[in-house]
C-alpha cells in the first residue's frame, strides 16, 4: 500500500507480549494515520471510566502515510492517550526524528497497555518488540537517559523517554526526545504520567523499512509549487522561532500577564525572541528533513549561580508565557534555566507556569497562605522562586506535591474564589493565545476536545487577519473549520508551521494532490473534509461517553466576566450571553445536540458506526 506499511503494534507491558495486526486500505481512507488512527484505537478499545493511571490505560504513537516521504517536515511525532489532568481524550505531538525511525519499522501505530512489574522500556524494530530493563535509567533526567539509550541501541535509533516527573505520576508530565542534541517535547495532557503509571520509562524505535510513494513527479511538483509560500511564511520562525511571537500577541494586546489579569506589558521585549537571539544565540537547529530550522540552540555563560553555564534548546513561545509573562518575570536567562529545568524534569512548561502563576495570584488574595506553602511566600517577579518550584513539582516534594496536580485540583482545595482565579478549559490550562483578546479562540477552546489546547482551534488564521478577532460573528465557523483541520493534520501528520504556512491552514486541494500523490488514492476536497470532521466527531463521541456535555464547553470566569483592563484590546472578553449565542451557532453547524452531544445522524453520515452502537 502506498503511503503505509499497513501495520500496528500491540503491546501488554504486563504480560510481556505483543500482536501484529494488519490493516486496509478502507481504514487507511477512513482515518488516515496519526490522530485518526488513535481516536478510533481508543474509542474501540478503552472501556469507558478507565483512569488514566491504571493499567487498562492506553497510549498510542502513530504516523501518518506522509511520514518520511519528500514531502517536507513529516517528521512531527504524534501520541495520544486519555489525560491524567481531565480524564479525556488527549493527543499531543513532538518533533525531532523519532516520527520517521517509527514509520520504518513498518508499525503506524504502536498501542501500549498495561503496567510492567518493574521499570522498563521496549525496542521496537520491525519485527516486534524486545522488553528491557530500565533499572539503570529510573529517576534519571531526560537528557541523560535518552542519550545513554541511543549509546546502547545506536545512532539509527531515537528514543523518547520520562523523567522524574512522569515516574511520579505529575498530571502534567511529558515526553522529551532528542535528536543532534535538541530536544522535542510532547508536552501536553500528561502522557509522561501515564507512562510513569506504567512503569514505562522510554521507548526506543529503530528500523529501515521505505515508503513508497505512488506518484513521485506529482508530489514534486507540489513541493516546488509551494515552495515560495512556505519560505515567506515561515521567515520569522527561521529567524527566531516561535519567541517571535512574543512582541507581535504583545502588540495586539493579548499576552497573557500575572495570571491573566493584564494582557500586555511594556516589558514584554525583555523576554521577546529579538531579545534572547542577541543575548544568547549559538546556531540554528532543525528536525529531520525540514528547511525551516525554527530550533535555536542557546547558551549561558557560567556564573555564580549557574558553574557550567548552560547549553539548551530556545523556550518557546508557550513557555515564555507561562514562565515569563504570566508570572511576571522578564528575566531572560531565568527562562532558559526553566524551560531546561522542565524539559529535563520531564515536566509540562505551559501547565506547570499556569499553576504558579494562579498559585501566586491565589497567594496575594491571602488563598494560599504559608502554611499551605511549607512557610514560604509566594510572589509574582521572582525567578528563583519559579525555580524551587519547579523542582519540587517534578520532585513532588513539599508544595510540589499540590502543584504537581495542577492548577485545577489546587482550586478545588482552595474554594470558590479561587475556581473564578483559574486559567484552565475543561482542566486543562490554557496556552498563550488570548481567549479575550481572540474572539476565536473563546468558543474554540469551550468546545476543543482537549480544552487548553491552541491545537485545536488554531489562533493562526485570527492574527494574520483572515477571520476578524475582534467580531462574535462568524467565529463558530472559524472554530469548526480549524478544529477540523488540526484532526486531519496530525493524522497526515506534518508539522503544522510547515502545513498551515505552506500548504494552508484549513483543508484545501494541495492535501488533495498531496494525499492522492503518495497514496495513489483520488481523494476530493470533499472527502478530505468530511475525514477532519469524521476525527473530530470521534474525538467528541469519546469525551461525550466520558460523561462531557454543554456544561463543560464553559469559559473561564475572568474571559466572561472580566474585560481585559488595559492595553490594546482593553475592554474585550466573552459576555455569557454572547458565548451562549456562539455555542447555539456552534453545536448547529456541528450537527450536535443542544446539549453538545454528535446526532445518530450525524455520526451515521460520517460512518462511526461505533460511536453509533454507543448512542443506541
Ligand atoms: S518548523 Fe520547527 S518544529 Fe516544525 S519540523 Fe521544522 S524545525 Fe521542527
Amino acid at each position: 500500500m502506498n503511503g503505509y506499511a499497513g501495520r500496528t503494534l500491540h503491546i501488554d507491558l504486563g504480560k510481556q507480549n505483543f500482536r501484529i495486526k494488519n490493516f486496509d486500505e478502507a481504514l487507511a481512507r477512513k482515518f488516515l494515520g496519526g490522530n485518526g488512527f488513535a481516536a478510533k484505537i481508543l474509542y474501540e478499545e478503552l472501556n469507558p471510566g478507565v483512569e488514566p493511571f491504571s493499567p487498562e490505560n492506553m497510549v498510542v504513537f502513530a504516523v501518518g502515510p506522509i511520514t518520511d516521504t519528500p514531502i517536507p517536515s513529516t517528521s512531527r511525532a504524534y501520541v495520544a492517550t486519555k489525560s491524567p489532568l481531565n480524564n479525556l481524550f488527549f493527543d499531543s505531538t513532538f518533533g525531532g526524528r523519532f516520527a520517521i525511525t517509527q514509520k520504518r519499522t513498518g508499525f503506524e501505530a504502536i498501542v501500549i497497555s498495561g503496567k510492567a512489574s518493574s521499570p522498563t522500556y521496549l525496542f521496537i524494530d520491525e519485527s516486534g518488540v524486545q522488553f528491557k530493563s530500565a533499572a539503570p535509567f529510573w529517576g534519571k533526567l531526560t537528557r541523560e537517559t535518552v542519550d545513554a539509550l541511543q549509546a546502547t541501541e545506536g545512532e539509527d535509533a531515537d528514543a523518547v523517554a520520562i523523567g522524574p516527573a512522569g515516574e511520579k505520576l505529575v498530571r502534567f508530565a511529558c515526553l522529551t526526545h532528542y535528536w543532534r542534541g535538541r530536544e522535542g517535547v510532547s508536552g501536553r495532557g500528561g502522557v509522561g504520567g501515564v507512562l510513569g503509571s506504567k512503569n514505562l520509562k522510554a521507548i526506543v524505535v529503530k528500523g529501515s523499512r521505505k515508503t513508497e510513494v505512488a506518484d513521485l513527479n506529482s508530489l514534486r511538483e507540489l513541493i516546488d509549487s509551494r515552495k515560495e509560500a512556505m519560505e515567506k511564511g515561515t521567515a520569522g520562525l527561521k529567524n527566531l522561532g516561535t519567541p517571535v511571537l512574543v512582541n507581535m500577541i504583545n502588540t495586539i494586546g493579548g499576552l497573557g500577564v500575572r495570571n491573566l489579569q493584564e494582557e500586555h506589558s511594556p516589558r514584554a521585549p525583555e523576554i521577546g525572541g529579538e531579545r534572547l537571539k542577541e543575548l544568547f544565540f549559538e546556531r540554528n537547529d532543525t528536525c529531520f528533513g525540514c528547511p525551516i530550522a525554527c530550533g535555536k540552540t542557546l547558551r549561558l555563560p557560567p556564573s555564580p549561580a549557574l558553574k557550567e553555564g548552560l547549553r539548551w534548546k530556545m523556550p518557546e513561545y508557550e513557555t515564555l508565557f507561562a514562565l515569563g509573562s504570566m508570572a511576571d518575570n522578564w528575566d531572560p536567562a531565568s527562562l532558559l534555566r526553566l524551560n531546561a529545568l522542565c524539559d529535563q524534569w520531564g515536566l509540562d512548561t505551559i501547565s506547570m507556569g499556569l499553576t504558579i502563576s494562579f498559585a501566586l495570584e491565589c497567594f496575594a488574595k491571602g488563598l494560599l497562605t504559608p502554611q499551605d506553602t511549607g512557610g514560604r511566600t509566594l510572589r509574582f517577579g521572582d525567578p528563583d522562586l519559579l525555580l524551587q518550584l519547579v523542582e519540587e513539582t517534578g520532585k513532588r516534594q513539599g508544595f510540589g506535591d499540590l502543584l504537581a496536580e495542577g492548577s485545577y485540583r489546587l482550586a478545588q482545595r482552595l474554594g470558590e474564589e479561587a475556581a473564578g482565579l483559574l486559567p484552565c478549559f475543561k482542566k486543562v490550562e490554557v496556552a498563550g493565545h488570548s481567549a479575550r483578546a481572540l474572539k476565536g479562540m473563546s468558543i474554540g477552546y469551550a468546545t476543543a476536545t482537549r480544552g487548553g489546547s491552541h491545537h485545536d482551534a488554531r489562533p493562526t488564521l485570527q492574527y494574520v487577519g483572515e477571520f476578524d478577532r475582534t467580531k462574535a460573528k462568524g467565529q463558530p465557523s472559524f472554530a469548526v473549520r480549524t478544529q477540523n483541520f488540526t484532526a486531519f493534520d496530525d493524522s497526515l501528520t506534518q508539522c503544522r508551521f510547515a502545513s498551515e504556512r505552506g500548504y494552508g491552514g484549513l483543508i484545501n486541494e494541495n492535501y488533495v494532490k498531496m494525499i492522492n500523490a503518495v497514496t495513489g488514492w483520488n481523494v476530493t476536497l470533499n472527502e478530505l473534509e468530511r475525514l477532519g470532521e469524521r476525527i473530530y466527531n470521534l474525538e467528541r463521541a469519546f469525551n461525550c461517553r466520558e460523561g462531557v456535555t454543554r456544561k463543560d464547553d464553559s469559559l473561564p470566569l475572568r474571559v466572561t466576566q472580566q474585560p481585559i483592563p488595559s492595553g490594546p484590546s482593553q475592554g474585550m472578553y466573552c459576555p455569557p450571553e454572547e458565548f451562549q449565542a456562539l455555542l447555539d451557532e456552534y453545536y448547529s453547524l456541528r450537527g450536535w445536540n443542544a446539549n453538545g452531544i454528535p446526532t445518530a445522524e450525524k455520526l451515521q453520515d460520517l460512518g462511526l458506526e461505533e460511536a453509533l452502537r454507543d448512542e443506541s
